[in-house]
């Protein structure tokens, strides 16, 4: 096998890593710091004015129409400083999603401002009662004239208090199957009627919010695609889920940093990097990033060569996550009762990242569909083993 990139895509990586490297210049993220929320969004915005931020759209849209090589090669970059484009439903979810299911109006209105950077998306799929099971979903849309009322809840809203728009399921119909009951929506989050409370994740952050929907009044020119047509447009747009190439590249970053840490700190006289345990634990850790890339890149191959990876994605989310969370367990048994303080603490090891990395990971593995959801598609499509 050779896995040799082009000259081309490796000058483009020179070109990407050096932009990365200098002009990413925070830590995580937490959406509700002033500051880290505006570092983060000028930081976007150089990205966007170069092309970079949706390279893999169509030129006509504001992209460049970029390989899915070069977009992994993208993500790679960025994910090893630790970057986060804050649009990222816009830009990997929705904005596609329009392309394809959108009327020409409704391109001309949502994507430029996404291409520019102008917008924060968020996403409003899942409901208390309906996650794994999405179909099942309740909030409801009435038709009223030339608008729909919706009312409803809707949780786990990532970005839901700093986002513009939110793209939302809603029930239309609700006599049929529960599939061919559903539309779609982009939905204004300044309409009158909807409130967000944000909800604390266990890394101590207000990563996402419960929404709700009051009497929400949605013009119907904002329905993308057709009525009680919603799943498959929904499908669509989870088929345009970001890559799975950042764990292994965030991965290999705090694998580096453990690696100088283990150096660097002594316990009982001497160097941890000396202790077999934590030798052996850190090779294994630098084993699995390399399968976790090579997993990612066959991903991105088979999509440039046309081919549809129907289960190799669910094995690079559900390896690449368990991947991070292993990596995160390893680094707070290496630092033992060290590694549990918070960046605060005098003591704290590499500013307590592996302790936010291992609160932070766990909700990796549910997102996106959990990985228990993703075996299911290995199973069945990679497997070809029956449905339960
Ligand atoms: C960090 C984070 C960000 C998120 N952001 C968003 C967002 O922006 N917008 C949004 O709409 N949602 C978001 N979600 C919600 C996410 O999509 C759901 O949590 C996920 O789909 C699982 O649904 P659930 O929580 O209702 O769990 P459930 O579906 O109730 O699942 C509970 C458990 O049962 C297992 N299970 C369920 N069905 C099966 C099955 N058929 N076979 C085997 N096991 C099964 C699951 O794997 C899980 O372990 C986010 C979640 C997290 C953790």
């Amino acid at each position: 096998m050779d896995f040799k990139f082009t000259e081309e895509e490796e000058a483009f990586r020179r070109d990407v890593r050096s932009f990365m490297r200098s002009e990413w210049t925070l830590g995580s993220i937490d959406i509700e710091d002033p500051d880290a929320f505006a570092g983060a969004r000028a930081f976007e915005k150089k990205m966007a004015d170069r092309g970079w931020r949706t390279m893999h759209w169509p030129k006509e849209y504001g992209g460049q129409g970029a390989t899915h090589m070069m977009q992994i090669i993208m993500r790679e970059e960025m994910s090893y400083v630790g970057a986060r484009i804050l649009d990222g439903q816009g830009v990997h979810m929705i904005g596609p999603c329009i392309m394809v299911h959108g009327t020409e109006e409704q391109k001309k209105r949502f994507l430029p401002p996404i291409a520019r950077c102008e917008v924060i998306w968020a996403q409003g799929f899942s409901e208390p009662n309906a996650g794994s099971d999405l179909a099942s979903l309740q909030l409801r849309a009435v038709k009223d004239g030339d608008d729909f009322i919706l009312n409803g809840q809707k949780t786990w809203t990532s970005a839901g208090t700093v986002g513009d728009w939110i793209h939302v399921m809603a029930r239309t119909d609700s006599n049929a199957p529960k599939h061919r009951g559903i539309s779609y929506f982009v939905v204004d989050m300044k309409s009158p009627g909807i409130t967000v409370m944000p909800i604390l994740n266990m890394a101590g952050m207000a990563g996402f919010t419960d929404t709700y929907f009051d009497n929400v009044r949605v013009p119907k020119d904002q329905m993308i695609g057709e009525e009680n047509r919603g799943w498959y447009v929904a499908m669509t747009t989870l088929d345009f889920e970001r890559s799975s190439i950042s764990f292994a590249a965030e991965s290999a970053k705090t694998l580096e940093e453990l690696v100088k840490w283990a150096k660097e700190t002594k316990r009982d006289g001497k160097a941890i990097i000396d202790e077999s345990v934590a030798r052996h634990k850190l090779a294994e850790m630098a084993i699995e990033i390399e399968v976790a890339r090579l997993i990612n890149y066959n991903v991105a191959y088979m999509q440039t060569k046309g081919l549809i990876p129907a289960y190799q994605a669910s094995m690079a989310k559900t390896f690449g996550t368990e991947l991070h969370q292993r990596l995160a367990r390893t680094g707070m048994d290496l630092m033992g009762l060290y590694g549990g303080l918070d960046g605060k603490s005098a003591w704290a090891q590499l500013s307590g990242r592996i302790k936010y990395l291992y609160l932070w990971t766990i909700g990796e593995t549910i997102y996106a569909g959990s990985n228990e959801i993703q075996r299911n598609i290995m199973a069945q499509r990679g497997l070809g083993l029956p449905r339960e």
